[in-house]
């Protein structure tokens, strides 16, 4: 059991609230992954659940254990950093098996273990390498095998693919979904990459200004975002909103608006000029300004130039609505 629960959790630096009055369930073996713009307050909420941080107020269970008066070392958690934590004068094999070293672990059960955790990660080839002549990818993989070889319950991961190239990153991104079946441990993973969180999570854990702002599967995120901010922290570019008269206003992905020279019908209709184009390949974004203000489209044509004159139109089944106070309105 290793499900973890933060009570009205505050903490304050320097007279200011960095986390105020959270409360989060994360469920035992599920991926949970904390995103949010820079400052939010992730990194300092997985250091609290770690111990590696004392939060100024409030509790934390670990399997249903009070652990804040717990030291880091006996939560039965394991961190993983983006800068890896390796150390480069040890070879693969000696970075694994230093846990166990220290808590003297005796050398055939360590040997085991160590090859084990290897073949797990894809590291049996290069237990005699040292980390200077690996791949960033493999040295992310060295940092996660020093971690599991504890078997801890929980996994803490702070931005652990930051450090590495794009299409890495992909590809380490599919490696943890696969590492997190395999092992069925609890994995908790900041990053302030909505890609990152909507690729990886069972559970988004959304936050800004030390406060959630929504907890939900990707894709109850993407599609029916509890605010504003969640609407536009989800989705690239972000959603479209506009304001409408009588405080509310409302909003669209994108992706969701047709686009054409022609006039078109929809719930929410609109004419004006193109006024930046962005081909990426699969799709291309337009800029749009309308007599309804300004819109970012995503289409699949790429057809439109700078300066054409397009209609854009959206179904009523696409749009999203929010009060003054920014909340969702149903649906
Ligand atoms: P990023 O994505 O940039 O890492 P984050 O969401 O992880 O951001 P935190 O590192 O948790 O954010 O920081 C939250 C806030 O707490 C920031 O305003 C930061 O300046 C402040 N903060 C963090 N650690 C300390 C500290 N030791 N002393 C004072 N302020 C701190």
């Amino acid at each position: 059991m290793a499900s973890i629960q933060l009570k009205q959790i505050t903490k304050t630096f320097d007279k200011h609230d960095v986390i105020k009055d959270l409360n989060l369930d994360i469920e035992d073996g599920k991926f949970t992954v904390l995103v949010g713009p820079s400052g939010c307050g992730k990194t300092t909420l997985l250091r609290m659940i770690a111990g590696l941080e004392v939060q100024t107020s409030g509790q934390i269970y670990v399997g249903g254990k009070d652990v804040s008066k717990v030291a880091p070392g006996q939560r039965g958690i394991a961190m993983v950093f983006q800068n890896y934590a390796i150390y480069p004068t040890m070879s693969v094999r000696e970075n694994i098996e230093f846990g166990l070293k220290n808590n003297k672990v005796p050398k055939a059960e360590r040997t085991e273990l160590v090859e084990g955790i290897a073949e797990t990660v894809g590291l049996s080839d290069y237990l005699d390498r040292k980390p200077s002549t690996l791949s960033g990818g493999q040295r992310q993989r060295v940092a996660l095998a020093r971690a599991m070889v504890k078997k801890p319950a929980v996994f803490l991961m702070d931005e652990p693919l930051s450090n590495l190239d794009a299409k890495l990153r992909v590809q380490m991104r599919i490696e943890l979904i696969e590492l997190h079946k395999k092992l069925g441990t609890t994995f908790v993973y900041v990053t302030h990459d909505q890609v990152e969180a909507m690729s990886m999570a069972d559970k988004i854990v959304l936050m800004n200004k030390g406060e959630i702002q929504q907890e939900a599967p990707p894709e109850v995120m993407y599609h029916t975002p509890s605010n504003a901010f969640t609407a536009q922290f989800i989705g690239v570019p972000p959603m479209n909103i506009s304001a409408m008269s009588d405080g509310f206003s409302f909003g669209f992905r994108p992706e969701s608006a047709s686009l054409s020279k022609e006039k078109l019908l929809g719930a929410f209709a609109a004419h004006g000029r193109i006024v930046t184009r962005e081909m990426l390949g699969s799709e291309t974004i337009y800029q749009l300004k309308t007599e309804h203000g300004s819109f970012m489209i995503k289409s699949i044509d790429d057809s439109f130039r700078v300066d054409d004159e397009v209609h854009i139109a959206v179904k009523q089944d696409k749009l999203h609505f929010f009060d003054a106070r920014q909340k969702r309105i149903a649906p």
